[in-house]
Parts: C-alpha cells; sequence; structure tokens
C-alpha cells in the first residue's frame, strides 16, 4: 500500500526515542554506573549491551567504551619483557598494505650489514584505511591496531605522517586495549615457544646419539686393522722399491727385441722417407 514504508521508518524512530526515554528514566541518576572516571570531569561511559535506546553523552568530556575490535591507525609493539622491538624489519607488512602507506628503513651494523631491526617505520594515517592486513600478515606480533581516533591536525603534512618513535607504544598499552586478544596470542605464543624448545632438545639429541656412533664406529675400525711395527714397514717399503726397480729395468732392456717395438720403428722410418721424396718433388715442381 502506498506510503506503508514510510510509516514503518516513522515508526522504528519512534521506538528509539521511547527506548531513549525509558532507558534515561531508569538509568538517571546510575547512568555513570560502571563508568571509567579519567578525572577533571572526564570519564568513559560504558553502554550496556541490553540497552534499547541511544545514550547521550557529553563528548568530548564524555566517551563511549570502544569495543575491543574498534581499530583506527596501527601501532608497533614494544616488548617490555625483552626490552626490545618486536618488528624485525621484515617488510611484509609494507608489502600487503593495500594504498601503501608503510614506509620502512631497516637499520644495519656497524660494519653496514643489514640486520633484523628499524630505524625508522613510517605510517601514513592520512591515506591508511584502518584495514589490518598489516596486522594479519605480521608473522611476529609487532603491530596492532590503535584505538586512538582524536587525530585531528590543521596540516595533513607533516602531522599526519607518525613515524616511529610516534607508533610505538609500550606492551601494557596493548594488552589493555586488546584483552581477549592478547590473552590468546600470549598462549600461542608460550605454546610455540614450548614446541620450538622440544625440537631444538630433540635436534640435540639426535646430532649427539650421531656423533657418539660416529665416534664409536672409527675406535672400531681401528681396533680392528692389524698395527704393523716399524721393522715391518720398513720391509714393506724396501719390497715395493725393488719392485719398482725391476719393473722400470723391463721398460728399459725389454724392448729392444721386441717384434712390435721394431715394427713401429720401421714405419716411422718409412714415414720420414716418405716425407723427405715428397718434399725434394715439390723442390723440382718448383724448379728450384
Ligand atoms: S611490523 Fe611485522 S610485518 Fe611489518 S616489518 Fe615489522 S615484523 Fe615485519
Ligand atoms: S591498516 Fe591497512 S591501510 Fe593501514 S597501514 Fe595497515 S595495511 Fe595499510
Amino acid at each position: 500500500m502506498f506510503g506503508t514504508g514510510l510509516l514503518k521508518g516513522l515508526g522504528v524512530t519512534l521506538k528509539h526515542a521511547l527506548d531513549t526515554f525509558e532507558d534515561d528514566r531508569e538509568s538517571v541518576p546510575d547512568r555513570y554506573r560502571g563508568s571509567i572516571e579519567l578525572g577533571n570531569n572526564r570519564r568513559v561511559i560504558k553502554q550496556p549491551i541490553d540497552q534499547e535506546g541511544l545514550l547521550t553523552i557529553q563528548y568530548p568530556e564524555e566517551k563511549r567504551l570502544l569495543p575491543e575490535r574498534f581499530r583506527y591507525i596501527p601501532m608497533l609493539i614494544w616488548d617490555s619483557e625483552k626490552q626490545e622491538d618486536r618488528c624485525t624489519a621484515c617488510g611484509i607488512c609494507a608489502k600487503v598494505c593495500p594504498p601503501q602507506c608503510i614506509w620502512i628503513v631497516r637499520d644495519s651494523d656497524e660494519n653496514g650489514k643489514p640486520v633484523t631491526r628499524c630505524s625508522d617505520f613510517y605510517i601514513d594515517a592520512a591515506v591508511c584505511m584502518s584495514c589490518s592486513f598489516c596486522v594479519e600478515f605480521c608473522p611476529f606480533d609487532a603491530i596492532k591496531m590503535n584505538h586512538d581516533y582524536e587525530l585531528a591536525v590543521y596540516d595533513r603534512y607533516p602531522h599526519l605522517v607518525y613515524d616511529m618513535a610516534e607508533l610505538t607504544v609500550p606492551l601494557e598499552y596493548y594488552a589493555a586495549l586488546w584483552p581477549t586478544q592478547y590473552e590468546e596470542e600470549q598462549a600461542r605464543r608460550k605454546e610455540e615457544e614450548e614446541q620450538k624448545r622440544k625440537q631444538d632438545e630433540e635436534k640435540a639429541a639426535k646430532a649427539a646419539a650421531r656423533a657418539a656412533a660416529k665416534s664409536a664406529a672409527a675406535a672400531d675400525e681401528s681396533a680392528a686393522k692389524p698395527k704393523r711395527s716399524a721393522a715391518e714397514l720398513q720391509a714393506l717399503a724396501k719390497e715395493r722399491a725393488a719392485q719398482r726397480q725391476a719393473q722400470g729395468q723391463a721398460a728399459d732392456g725389454g724392448g729392444s727385441g721386441d717384434d712390435e717395438a721394431d715394427a713401429k720403428r720401421a714405419r716411422m722410418e718409412e714415414l720420414k722417407r716418405r716425407a723427405q721424396e715428397r718434399a725434394r718433388q715439390r723442390k723440382e715442381q718448383s724448379g728450384e
């Protein structure tokens, strides 16, 4: 029927208005129950999940508690336990970032050799689209999404291009913003570390077993081999020298009466003679 959609829309608006009135009537004066006091009349208000109406808040003094999965601009994690940046400058986040707003400069040691840490890390917040791809792909849990959305500035450049110092936050800050995800990650990291430790131990045990087997085999081999005395070795060397001498003499003297050697010599003589003959003929032909 004509106008039904319009009436439905007005009905939804009316429902929200009545719910809001009802919620406010029920919540006042304790509508701030459970809110987080920041001091100086500032507080973060958590709207109950079962609340149907719209809770009016006095922004910016009052702010709504953001859900854990809220994401704005990425932040880099400083591992307070290990006292180091988690980022290894692998560059994966920069590669996967759809609008290409991450710029990484890898650090190097005193010899100019690249090392696994950044000397600088920039994100252009004016271009970032908060897709969280960088977070999804980072293999070291080094980049996470920040909740801080109050980034308004007068000039886009350079104020919205954040460097490493501006992006870095301690692990505890991330743990407070993303408690559930942080707990899951910690459990996973512990499990992975445990697995790695076990694998390393297994590898070391296998290597030790291999080395022991090798040295045992070498010991067996040397034990099985009969050892010769110095006199025996001397006699053996003398015998070999005599054999070599006899072979040399046979090679020198044995060929004079040999038919094969004679035939070879005769053939060489014949070839020499033919060559001389050909040279003489060429000389005659040329008229010399
Ligand atoms: S933030 Fe992660 S993905 Fe990006 S460079 Fe650092 S370690 Fe690699
Ligand atoms: S959130 Fe998306 S757009 Fe922003 S830096 Fe990460 S990958 Fe790039």
